[in-house]
């Protein structure tokens, strides 16, 4: 564990003092146990003195506006800008991670000009957005800020959206996701051994962040499983998956299976064959999971909506971008009157496909 660097130093929550004098942080399941001046394996929370705080709270490391898809959210107000950001440093330790430049970012002083909570959401409202995303990292990390920010986004009247890898205690997850409305949660892959040698994580404490989830049922839930040739895209482990999600979690969950590009450590892999994704929708489906993706590829009909009453197309996707829609003003199939799930409304949102990143000046 590193040395603390000064930087903006704010309050943290869920850590304990043990026997021995270490610190205990309690927010991921990691359990970081820190002597003086360390800091966690997220590289953001860290002890100061006698408590710990959170050495990025009001600081990121870029805004843009979004598509919702590309979270991707493809049952949550489709169509619509989502202001996302970040901020640096990750509790896991992935070796496919595609956003590495930010979660392995060590160099805080780099992050933007500092944006609190009162300012995010008025950023994001003055732009016409619908929702605000914790996204680029992982925002379990930044629970502080990201409450903070949540709150302020309820009060400007905005959604709120988490982009996780579930990787939090039972401890911490209440508290987070009271203030959170949507979550795309990764399920990187399903086997352990997965998760220890490639992610130096637990699939169990993931699972059991989805369980919990959809007991809660308070917010709109999406996974993602990004496939790795050679490493989680076996037709056993798919199926597996599959499975458990139908069975666990419920048939109305979306999966998106996508594409994998080299990078990081793991820059040998090919990417993702198209015919790989297809294949994994396949199965899923034949689980009878009713909403199923192919993601980060060309694929309008794996990136489509289908009725799981009459098969109609409800909304038809073209990578980010919104080609169709066959739902009525509450969400039903306008071919046969079947309710599909997810959070919509009357009309689709018309962002489109683009990317505009925001700019803060400082204060
Ligand atoms: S949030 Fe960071 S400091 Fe806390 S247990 Fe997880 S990795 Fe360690």
């Amino acid at each position: 564990m590193d040395t603390v660097i000064d930087g903006s130093l704010f309050p943290a929550r869920y850590w304990h003092r043990l026997a021995d004098g270490r610190l205990q942080c309690d927010v991921c399941p990691r359990l970081c146990k820190l002597h003086e001046e360390q800091r966690g394996l997220c590289f953001v929370r860290a002890r100061h003195g006698d408590a710990m705080v959170l050495t990025t709270y009001g600081r990121s490391s870029g805004f843009c506006i979004d598509p919702i898809e590309k979270k991707p959210l493809n049952h949550f107000l489709p169509g619509t800008p989502v202001f996302s950001f970040g901020t640096a440093g990750c509790n896991l330790t992935c070796k496919f991670c595609q956003n590495w430049d930010i979660s392995k970012a060590r160099e805080i002083e780099k992050l933007n000009a500092p944006a609190g909570p009162a300012q995010i959401a008025a950023a994001a409202r003055q732009l016409g957005c619908r929702s605000v995303a914790f996204t680029y990292n992982d925002p379990v990390i930044f629970l502080e800020y990201a409450v903070d920010t949540a709150r302020a986004c309820h009060e400007a009247g905005l959604r709120t959206v988490a982009v996780t890898a579930g990787y939090i205690t039972a401890e911490a997850r209440g508290e987070f996701y009271q203030h959170i409305d949507a979550a795309n949660v990764d399920l990187k892959g399903f086997t352990e051994s997965f998760y220890r040698n490639l992610c130096g994580g637990r699939l169990s404490d993931v699972l059991d962040t989805l369980v919990w989830l959809r007991r809660e049922g308070t917010v709109w839930v999406e996974i993602t499983t990004l496939l790795i040739p050679g490493e989680n895209d076996s037709d056993s482990e798919i199926d597996a998956l599959s499975r458990w999600v139908a069975a666990e979690l419920g048939v109305e969950v979306p999966l998106h299976f996508t594409a994998f590009h080299p990078d990081w450590r793991m820059r040998q892999h090919p990417p993702t064959p198209p015919a790989t994704l297809t294949r994994a929708r396949e199965i899923a489906v034949g689980h009878g999971l009713r909403y199923v993706y192919t993601g980060n590829v060309h694929d309008p009909a794996g990136g489509s909506t289908y009725c799981h009453g009459c098969g109609a197309t409800l909304i038809g996707r073209d990578w980010y971008e919104l080609t169709s829609w066959g739902l009525d003003a509450i969400g039903r199939c306008r071919v046969c009157g079947t309710q599909a799930a997810g959070v919509f409304e009357a009309a689709p949102g018309t962002w489109g496909r683009k990317r505009q990143p925001v700019q803060f000046q400082a204060a």
